[in-house]
């Protein structure tokens, strides 16, 4: 590297000095290996791929050390009709302040996530990781209807027992109708 201040990691280093990294105005941009996020990977089915991350170091105006940027991946979830896999793709914004102690992260704007750097060392697959599971969907379902009709007819079955309930009369009328034929 010839003197320049961005950097195009294919991996983004796990443990950086966000510090260090402000100071050269760096920018961080590559992968960061799936397997190496177990609480990611424990979260869902399965990680497509490797997850992708942008991130660029600066100080802003009022001399507070920033991270912006994003961090993307593909996961399949489990469909909660089917319970088949079902794909979707996470894109977490990143907007960090970088600070040494919780009562220093009270004081940024509200604007920016407090993150919290140990001494020289931040793990930014933590981070990452955190980002990505704070923006994973609750619940997925697949926009098709993957189940059949009559194999998912709960709402159908809810009405008929409550006009049931609702109309006595009709039970017996039923009853006296079936009896009367036999
Ligand atoms: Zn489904």
């Amino acid at each position: 590297m010839a003197g320049g201040t961005k950097q195009h990691a294919d991996v983004i280093p796990k443990i950086v000095d966000a510090r260090k990294l402000v100071q050269r105005e760096q920018v961080l941009s590559g992968t960061v290996p799936a397997e190496a996020l177990e609480r990611l990977l424990a979260a869902v089915e399965s990680v497509d791929g490797d997850v992708r991350a942008e991130l660029s170091f600066s100080r802003d105006l009022n001399r507070h050390l920033v991270v912006e940027g994003g961090v993307s991946c593909n996961v399949q979830l489990l469909c909660q009709r089917c319970l088949q896999p079902k794909p979707e793709t996470v894109d977490a914004p990143v907007r960090w302040g970088i600070v040494w102690s919780e009562e220093q992260g009270k004081s940024l704007p509200r604007d920016l996530d407090p993150v919290i750097q140990e001494g020289e060392e931040l793990n930014l697959y933590q981070v990452l990781e955190d980002e990505i599971l704070l923006n994973l969907p609750m619940v997925a379902y697949h926009e098709e209807e993957c189940v059949a009709r009559d194999r998912f007819q709960f709402g159908d079955d809810s009405q008929e027992a409550e006009e049931q309930r609702e109309n006595p009369f009709k039970v017996l009328e039923q009853l006296k109708g079936s009896s009367g034929k036999s």
